[in-house]
C-alpha cells in the first residue's frame, strides 16, 4: 500500500508530525522532491528535531528511509544530518539513496545566493539552498546523477565541460571567483565515498516492496500552492509538490498511490514572497505568529518570521483538489483557542466578482478576501483525545472547514507531540 502525505497550503502545515505518526505503521518512507530547503519539525522520545533532507522515518528502527530520484541531494548535508541525530542518541537509521538522484553542487548554492544578490529587492525570497539552480541544471541536462560518480573518466570530462560554462557566467555576470575543475572533481570523489554505501536502484527496490505488500509512505515537502505548475508562480519552488509527482520522484507507477493525506493548517502561514489573500498584519498577525506552531511561526530552515493569515478555504480546497486528497489532517488547531472570533476566507473578490475558484497569479494579485466569521471556543484544547469532547464551537469550525474544502477531515492535531492527535 502506498500512501502520500503532502501539503494543502504553502508548506509548514505540520506534515513532519503527521508523517512521524504514520511512520509507525510504515515499512518504507520516501522523500520524492525538493531538497534541504524546507524543514520538518518532529518531537519524539529523543527530543525535538528539525529535519531538512532526511525522511521523517529516521527515528524508527523498523523503517527504511529513502531519498528518491526526484530529490535535490546535498550529499555532505545528508551526512551531517544523519550525524546530528545519531549524536543525540537516535540509532543509525537505514538509508537508501537513489542511483538516479541528482547531486546538489556547491556552485548551485552559490548561484542561488548570487542571483538573490543581483535581484536585490526583487528577489524570490529563496532559502538559498541552491534549489532553483539545481533543478534548472537537471532539466538543462547538465546536472550530475549519483550514478555518474562511478565512472571517473566520464565524470572528469563532464566536470570540465560544465565548469567552462559556469565560469563564463561567474566571470561576466556575477563577477565572482571561478570554479577550479580539479577541485570540483576531487570533491565529487569525496561525495562518492560518502554516498556509496547507500546507493540503490530505488525504483527496483520499491517495485519489489510493493509486490511484497509493504507499507510505503511518500513524504512531500512544502505544499500545493508552491507547486511550479499549479502554485502561485513564479513565487513557487522548483520541483513539483504534488502527490502525483510522488510516483515519478520515487519511481513507482502512479496507480499505486491509494491514499493521499493532505495536511492543512487551521490558519494560514507562508514564508517568502508571493500572493497571500487572507494575510493579516500588525498586532493581530504578531499575536498569531507568537502563539503559532510550537514556539512561534518562524521558518525551520531560515528562522525567518512567517507571514500569517486566516484560514483560506478557497486556497485549501484548490490545494486539496490538486493533491487529489482522499483525506485531510487539520493541524495546529490548539493555537486558535485565544480568539473571540475566527474569520474564514470563503471567497475571493476579483474586479467586483466573488469567486470560490483559486485563480492564476495575475488574477490572484487582485483578489480581496471574503470572510465568514465564526465564534471562537475560548478554551485550551490540548490534551483532548476524543472528537466529541472538543468544545462545540471548535467542532463547528472544523465542520465548517470540512464543508468548504470538500474532503473529509479524518485527523485533527491539537498539539505538537506525536500523540496529540484526534482521529475521527
Ligand atoms: P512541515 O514542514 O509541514 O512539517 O511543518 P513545520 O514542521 O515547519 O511546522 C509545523 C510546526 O508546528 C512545528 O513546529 C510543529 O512542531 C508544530 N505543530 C505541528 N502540529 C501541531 C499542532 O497540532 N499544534 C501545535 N501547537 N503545533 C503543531
Amino acid at each position: 500500500m502506498v500512501k502520500a502525505i503532502v501539503g494543502a497550503n504553502w508548506g509548514d502545515e505540520g506534515k513532519g508530525k503527521i508523517t512521524d505518526m504514520l511512520g509507525q505503521e510504515s515499512d518504507i518512507i520516501v522523500r520524492f522532491q525538493g531538497g534541504s530547503n524546507a524543514g520538518h519539525t518532529i518531537i519524539n522520545k529523543y527530543g525535538k528535531f528539525a529535519l531538512h533532507l532526511l525522511p521523517s522515518g529516521v527515528f524508527y528502527d523498523h523503517t527504511t528511509s529513502i531519498i528518491g530520484n526526484g530529490v535535490a541531494l546535498n550529499i555532505p548535508y545528508l551526512f551531517k544530518e544523519v550525524q546530528s541525530i545519531v549524536d543525540r542518541g537516535v540509532p543509525m537509521p537505514k538509508i537508501l539513496v537513489s542511483d538516479r538522484a541528482q547531486i546538489m553542487m556547491p556552485y548551485h548554492i552559490l548561484f542561488d545566493q548570487y542571483e538573490e544578490e543581483r535581484l536585490g529587492g526583487k528577489s524570490f525570497g529563496s532559502t538559498k539552498s541552491g534549489i532553483a539552480p539545481f533543478y534548472s541544471d537537471k532539466y538543462a541536462k547538465i546536472g550530475f546523477q549519483v550514478s555518474e560518480l562511478f565512472d571517473d573518466e566520464a565524470l572528469r570530462e563532464k566536470v570540465e565541460r560544465v565548469c567552462e560554462m559556469k565560469n563564463i557566467i561567474l566571470e561576466h555576470m556575477y563577477h565572482k571567483p571561478l570554479i577550479n575543475p580539479d577541485e570540483l572533481f576531487n570533491l565529487l570523489i569525496d561525495y562518492k565515498k560518502m554516498v556509496e554505501p547507500y546507493v540503490c536502484d530505488v525504483a527496483a527496490y520499491l517495485h519489489q516492496a510493493i509486490k511484497e505488500g509493504k507499507n510505503i509512505l511518500l513524504e512531500g515537502q512544502l505544499g500545493a500552492l508552491k507547486d511550479p505548475d499549479f502554485g502561485i508562480y513564479p513565487m513557487v519552488t522548483s520541483s513539483s509538490t504534488l502527490a502525483s509527482y510522488g510516483a515519478i520522484g520515487a519511481g513507482i507507477p502512479a496507480y499505486e498511490i491509494k491514499n493521499i493525506i493532505a495536511v492543512a493548517k487551521a490558519y494560514s502561514s507562508a514564508v517568502g514572497a508571493g500572493e497571500f489573500v487572507s494575510e493579516i498584519f500588525g498586532e493581530e498577525a504578531d499575536e498569531l505568529r507568537r502563539r503559532g506552531g510550537d514556539g512561534g511561526e518562524y521558518g525551520a530552515t531560515t528562522g525567518r518570521p512567517r507571514r500569517m493569515g486566516w484560514f483560506d478555504a478557497v486556497a485549501t480546497r484548490y490545494g486539496c483538489r490538486m493533491q487529489g486528497a482522499t483525506e485531510v489532517a487539520l493541524t495546529v488547531l490548539d493555537v486558535l483557542g485565544y480568539l473571540d472570533e475566527l474569520p474564514v476566507c470563503v471567497g475571493y473578490e476579483i474586479n467586483g466578482v466573488v469567486t470560490k475558484d483559486f485563480p492564476t497569479t495575475v488574477k490572484l494579485a487582485k483578489a480581496k478576501p471574503v470572510y465568514e466569521v465564526l465564534p471562537g471556543w475560548k478554551q485550551e484544547i490540548r490534551g483532548i483525545t476524543k472528537y466529541e469532547e472538543l468544545p462545540e464551537n471548535c467542532r463547528k469550525y472544523i465542520e465548517f472547514i470540512e464543508k468548504e474544502i470538500e474532503v473529509p477531515i479524518t485527523l485533527v492535531s491539537n498539539g505538537p507531540g506525536r500523540d496529540e492527535i484526534i482521529k475521527r
